[in-house]
């Protein structure tokens, strides 16, 4: 663990009652994504709720813009994070070793904390490159998401489900979330695909720097992956979100989730939890992606890890869970 503790004196307070009075201070790392996605805000959020109580607490928050969910999992197993957002697909493949895990095995010591906001698979294209429905992206410039990125591990998944490899792409980048809307309004690709909670700063990037539009993706094999697996399920990204996309876009989502390691300390995770729990409309307010969030879905929902004691705890104090 890389958990820091100091000991601090309080120089004024010994000098002033004479006591012993020395506060622990615990460093914690949340692991987001691109600056310009949701978690990196999603983050900053949670240590802002978490600020509020510093003083009791001991507990300083910090945010750490990733490369995605799975490069999140991943260092809160090697003990490089603390806390990590990583999408509910990726939690489950993770602490089941599935997927992109098979060959690294599962993160059996990977604890859920909570579930946050939807994330549609959404795919946005040049309005000038001809493509209106996910199989246009045969033969097109695709970027798949850098490796660690949530999208990729669900891209990969779609991709198996289509039959499709990524030699059906005339080519298949790898920038980073927060590369690809330039890269798409430069023209270096046709389209770019992020699992992604809206609006995000990144599609209204794409979708106003140039002409682009939102992709459905929709057809058997989706509808196959959504009865097939439980985290998956079809979403709606509202028509008029974003400029070009005037009607309601259709694809499937995962849900944003919360995760930390076993080894955090019960107590760390506890201060977390309530931080954000105890005034869940002020969190609420700090990204409109978060509009939606309801409280028992958000200590219920899309957890496939076990819930860590920590959290498990405040839930259990104020029956968010039975
Ligand atoms: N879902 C993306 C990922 O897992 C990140 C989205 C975001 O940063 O908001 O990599």
């Amino acid at each position: 663990m890389k958990m820091t503790l100091l000991a601090t004196a309080a120089v004024l307070g010994l000098a002033l009652s004479g006591a012993a009075s020395a506060q622990e201070q615990t460093f914690i790392t949340i692991g987001t994504g691109g600056v310009t996605g949701v978690y990196y805000p999603t983050g900053g959020a949670i240590c802002r709720m978490m600020a509020k109580t510093r003083a009791e607490t001991g507990i300083r928050c910090g945010v750490e813009s990733t490369g995605g969910s799975v490069y999140n999992v991943n260092a809160i197993r090697s003990g490089d994070l603390e806390f990590g957002v990583a999408q509910s697909d990726v939690q489950f493949n993770a602490y089941n070793g599935a997927a992109a895990f098979a060959q690294t095995g599962a993160i059996s010591d990977l604890r859920a904390v909570f579930s946050i906001h939807p994330e549609p698979f959404t795919v946005v294209a040049r309005a000038d490159s001809g493509i209106v429905t996910f199989d246009d992206l045969k033969g097109k410039r695709v970027n798949i998401g850098n490796p660690g990125s949530g999208q990729r591990e669900t891209m990969e998944v779609v991709l198996a489900a289509k039959g499709w490899t990524t030699a059906d792409f005339a080519m298949a980048s790898e920038l980073q979330a927060g590369e690809q809307s330039q890269a798409l309004c430069d023209n270096n690709i046709d389209a770019m695909i992020y699992t992604v909670g809206h609006p995000s700063g990144s599609i209204q990037e794409a979708t106003t720097a140039c002409d682009s539009v939102l992709v459905n993706v929709v057809g058997p094999e989706i509808d196959q992956l959504v009865a097939d697996t439980p985290f998956y399920r079809v979403a709606t990204i509202p028509g008029g979100m974003y400029r070009g996309s005037a009607a309601d876009v259709t694809t499937f989502g995962v849900g944003a989730t919360l995760v930390t390691g076993a080894a955090v300390p019960d107590e760390v995770v506890y201060q977390l939890v309530k931080s954000v729990f105890s005034d869940l409309d002020q969190f609420k307010s700090l990204h409109p992606a978060f509009a939606n969030l309801d409280p028992v879905q958000m200590a219920n929902d899309g957890l496939s890890a076990p819930l860590h004691p920590g959290a498990e705890r405040y839930f259990r104090e104020v029956g968010l869970i039975k």
